[in-house]
């Protein structure tokens, strides 16, 4: 059992970061672009629709970064989660190939918006290494690759397993592919600096100011929040994985899986360099989908995967976590844990993420896993559209939200078969 002394239940990275004070005031008269939800992807928005010359707005349930955009693990890259082929079968050629190329412009296009906004996020190159659980995995990341360089110019390497020494100390894997031009950011840290450009540009992000509901009117729409309404020109909805039953035709689209991370006590600086030499953003193959990698202070391992699809107590979680933790790195089993959190992923039936308009609300959300990069990206692509910008194109302005027959309920309860079964079944089969 976990030692429960000194286990925090919330984000490592709170920790590491000073929250920021927005730029609270009241509502204002006259809003061109009000945008709901204050995380990357509202953000991001909030800049692009405020440089355009938008009168704009952000508004947040709760306070601004409480959703995924200050829990998250930090790992820094967009890479489709679907392979060329799958894509082309579902969304034709063309947006595959669009897909494909915007690997490379999305993390160009974040990593450009951190320098020119001086955000000081830890952004470090390290590199990302996606590691084979099987040896049929990593037959399938040599086809991976191929298909990378052929339709992209994201550079990969394939890492053999007697390669693999140099990267990670531990048997467990059968090679992996390294994606060179991803790293890691502290996430809290990045929100923060997103947050600091929109003072400076002095648009308001109110906090605390849920809309229930959006009605569409003749020029615009009429928003209600609780005792108050506003009349705004547009509205974009940034919700991801935290939207609400109030917006249904989005909840059955995007749907909340909890992710769950620990942080390892402080270990000897020795330790981690000998655990994993280049400090590389490491993420795995297996159904588990566990993904680690060394704090930016170079002290802590963080640590993040599918403790469960449903929510669960944290520490349960931490145990969980902790246990595959041990089981990749035994020369971990003594030290402790500080921090257990968790935060709401929002996924598309199809993990693909999609910008669009639902009965004239734009909207930018289903990344499925992923965000970092993609939700600040889709945030500013959604700005330009909603702007009549053409900048605002993308591939994934032609992929979809779907909803599933098994989505019937206003909560996502066939996660909790899907629980058993992967817990049960996969884990099980995959388990050495
Ligand atoms: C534990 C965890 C680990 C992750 N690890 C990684 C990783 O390592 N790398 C990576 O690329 N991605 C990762 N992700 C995914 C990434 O964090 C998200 O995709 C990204 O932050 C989504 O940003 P967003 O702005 O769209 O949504 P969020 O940051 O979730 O923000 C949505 C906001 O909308 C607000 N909201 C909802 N409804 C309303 C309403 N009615 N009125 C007003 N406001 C509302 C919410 O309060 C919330 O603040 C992880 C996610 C989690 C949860």
């Amino acid at each position: 059992m976990l030692e429960e002394r000194a286990l925090s239940f919330e984000p490592y990275w709170w920790e590491t970061q000073k929250k920021q004070t927005s730029l609270n005031s009241s509502l204002p008269e006259n809003v061109d672009v009000l945008i709901v939800g204050a995380g990357y992807t509202g953000l991001a928005a909030a800049i692009v629709a405020s440089d355009l010359g938008a009168k704009t707005v952000v508004v947040e349930a709760e306070e601004a970064g409480k959703g995924a955009s200050t829990r998250n693990g930090g790992m820094f890259g967009a890479h489709p989660r679907l392979s060329w082929q799958t894509l082309s079968e579902k969304f034709g050629v063309e947006t595959a190939d669009q897909i494909f190329e915007e690997a490379s412009a999305s993390l160009t296009f974040v990593k450009r918006l951190i320098s020119d906004e001086l955000i000081d996020c830890d952004l470090i190159q390290s590199g990302r290494i996606q590691l084979a659980w099987s040896k049929k995995d990593h037959e399938n990341q040599k086809q991976l690759a191929s298909n990378i360089k052929q339709k992209s110019n994201v550079s990969v390497q394939i890492i053999s397993r007697e390669e693999l020494s140099g990267e990670i100390k531990t048997d467990r894997y059968f090679g992996g592919i390294l994606f060179e031009e991803h790293g890691g950011i502290n996430p809290a840290k990045f929100h923060n600096g997103l947050m600091t450009s929109l003072i400076k540009r002095k648009v308001s992000v109110l906090e605390n100011m849920p809309v229930l509901s959006i009605e569409r009117m003749p020029r615009g729409f009429k928003v209600h929040f609780l005792n108050k309404e506003l009349f705004v020109k547009n509205v974009i909805m940034a919700t991801n994985g935290y939207t609400t039953n109030k917006f249904y035709w989005f909840k059955k689209r995007v749907f909340p899986v909890p992710s769950f991370l620990i942080a390892t006590e402080n270990l000897p600086k020795e330790l981690i360099r000998e655990l994993t030499p280049r400090g590389r953003m490491m993420v795995e193959t297996r159904a588990q989908y566990n993904y680690f990698r060394p704090s930016p202070n170079g002290k802590k391992i963080i640590f993040g995967g599918r403790a469960a699809l449903k929510p669960i107590p944290l520490k349960i979680a931490a145990e969980r976590l902790k246990a595959s933790l041990d089981d990749i790195w035994p020369e971990l089993i003594n030290y402790q844990l500080t921090n257990v959190w968790t935060g709401y992923t929002g996924f598309s039936f199809n993990h693909i993420p999609h910008i669009g308009s639902y009965n004239g609300i734009n909207y930018a959300m289903g990344y499925s896993g992923s965000g970092t990069v993609l939700a600040a990206y889709l945030g500013a692509k959604v700005a330009y559209k909603t702007l009549g910008d053409r900048r605002g194109e993308t591939g994934y302005s032609q992929t979809k939200l779907k909803t599933n027959l098994f989505h019937i309920f206003e909560k996502p309860y066939f996660l909790s078969v899907a629980d058993l079964w992967y817990r049960n079944v996969i884990d099980r089969l995959q388990r050495r």
